[in-house]
């Protein structure tokens, strides 16, 4: 492993801003989640916390954007760290999708049982799972994040949600197929509530490297285990195989670590032992992982050797 001052990390990240920031137009935004139409598409930041307590940013490091999908990372770890062994597992799989993120095929061949936690269908049903013990689990979710990440940092974009809602058709059509297979214990529509405003969380690249920091420390969060050594392991290898949607093995070939992307534009990967890092930039490539991101954690991971290979 490469030390983590040679070569110097905040010049390096200055440049990986410089080389990757959008100097014009290119990629998609979601149609269906009107808020993030308008995040200007030359939106650029990084942040690395690393194991030794550092936070080192660069670019729009602490403007907030919306996680979307890399708070699925933030509710298995909560659904499995009160999980009576098992139990979740039963109720989703752990295996790469190879298919969109909302996707509905799957679910009908697999027996309303999904692919993994990291897809719409496997969350909704990680929230479900979460919802027995803590019924608003994004206020939990929202909760776990400010503790990891400091005080007074995230919080739900209400307003974003309630839009995100009105545009909720595919995502409660995946929950009405869990449920009528008998894998939501509650209404479709309440789930799907409650997962569209987990997918609502506003944080910044600093918040998110450093609320995702216990993965890169065998699950030592901020105060304490927050899972335990072999369940960071774990999520990082569910990480590694499904976190970039049906692009994990692209990704895998390009960056070769741990990652979960959101449609935020956001990008939270994991150097086991060493750092945890976010990148954000809004615009997506067609699989709906942020473009400009995923060229700068492969240019950052090539020029710090940080691998898990
Ligand atoms: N809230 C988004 C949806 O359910 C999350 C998608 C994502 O980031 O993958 O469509």
């Amino acid at each position: 492993t490469t030390a983590l001052d040679a070569p110097p990390l905040g010049p390096m990240l200055d440049d990986i801003v410089s080389n990757h920031r959008p100097q014009r137009e290119s990629g998609s935004v979601p149609a269906n989640i009107p808020s993030l139409a308008g995040v200007p598409f030359s939106r650029f930041g990084i942040a690395v916390a690393t194991a030794a307590g550092d936070v080192f940013c660069s670019g729009d490091a602490d403007v907030p954007f919306s996680i979307q999908s890399i708070s699925k990372v933030f509710t298995l770890a909560m659904a499995l760290r009160r999980d009576s062994p098992g139990a979740l597992w039963s109720r989703v799989l752990r295996e790469p999708s190879g298919t969109a993120f909302n996707s509905l095929v799957q679910l009908e061949v697999e027996h309303g049982i999904p692919r993994n936690p990291f897809i719409n269908a496997g969350a909704l049903v990680v929230t479900d799972h979460l919802m027995d013990q803590t019924p608003d689990a994004a206020a939990a979710l929202l909760d776990f994040l400010t503790a990891e990440s400091g005080p007074g940092g995230p919080f739900i974009d209400e307003a974003a949600a309630a839009s995100e809602l009105r545009n909720s058709s595919r995502n409660l059509a995946l929950a009405h197929f869990l449920k009528d297979f008998g894998n939501l214990r509650r209404s479709a529509e309440s789930v799907v509530e409650n997962y569209v405003r987990q997918c609502s969380i506003m944080m910044t690249c600093r918040e998110l490297a450093q609320a995702g920091l216990f993965l890169a420390r065998e699950g030592r969060g901020a105060a304490g285990a927050v899972v335990t050594r072999s369940e960071a392991k774990r999520i990082g290898s569910i990480m590694l195989t499904c976190g970039m949607y049906d692009a994990a093995g692209e990704f895998a070939y390009r960056v070769g670590l741990p990652g979960k992307s959101g449609v935020g534009g956001g990008i939270l990967v994991i150097v086991p032992g060493q750092c945890a890092i976010c990148v954000w930039s809004p615009r997506l490539d067609t699989k709906g992982n942020s473009l400009a991101g995923t060229a700068a954690l492969a240019e950052l991971s090539d020029r710090t050797g940080w691998s898990v290979f």
